[in-house]
């Protein structure tokens, strides 16, 4: 996607390989960066409990994928996607909680390593 970068108003392209991560104590904060002025956007916060959420939810989709192809009960299914709808939710709360912890810790820059997310999900 494209990109127009708020402090210089050059445009970039974004795509996924281009998100990195910091890592602070025990939150996980995925940004990415204007090439031309360097200037951080947060994308998303997590610490353990988010990223306990995150692993539910995609072991909750794969049963769900699964128990589609396999014709189970929709009664079943209903009740998986319940399920998922709770844990969406609850990132939900989550994201609005670690949002403004993320953006501080990009601001303050503080990194103990960086890296590239390439094909995480
Ligand atoms: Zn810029």
């Amino acid at each position: 996607m494209n990109v127009i970068c708020d402090e210089c108003q050059k445009e970039f392209w974004l795509d996924r390989p281009h998100i990195l991560t910091m890592t602070s104590g025990e939150y996980e904060v995925q940004y990415f960066q204007c090439p031309y002025c360097r200037k951080k956007y947060h994308v998303l916060t997590s610490d353990a409990e988010m990223r306990g959420l995150i692993g539910e939810r995609s072991r909750i989709a794969g049963s769900i994928r699964l128990a589609r192809a396999k014709h189970f009960k929709e009664a079943t299914i209903k009740k998986m996607i319940v399920k998922l709808d709770k844990i969406k939710q609850q990132q939900e709360e989550k994201e609005k909680e670690l949002k403004p912890i993320g953006e501080q810790l990009l601001e303050e820059g503080q990194t103990n390593g960086e890296h590239c997310t390439e094909g995480s999900e």
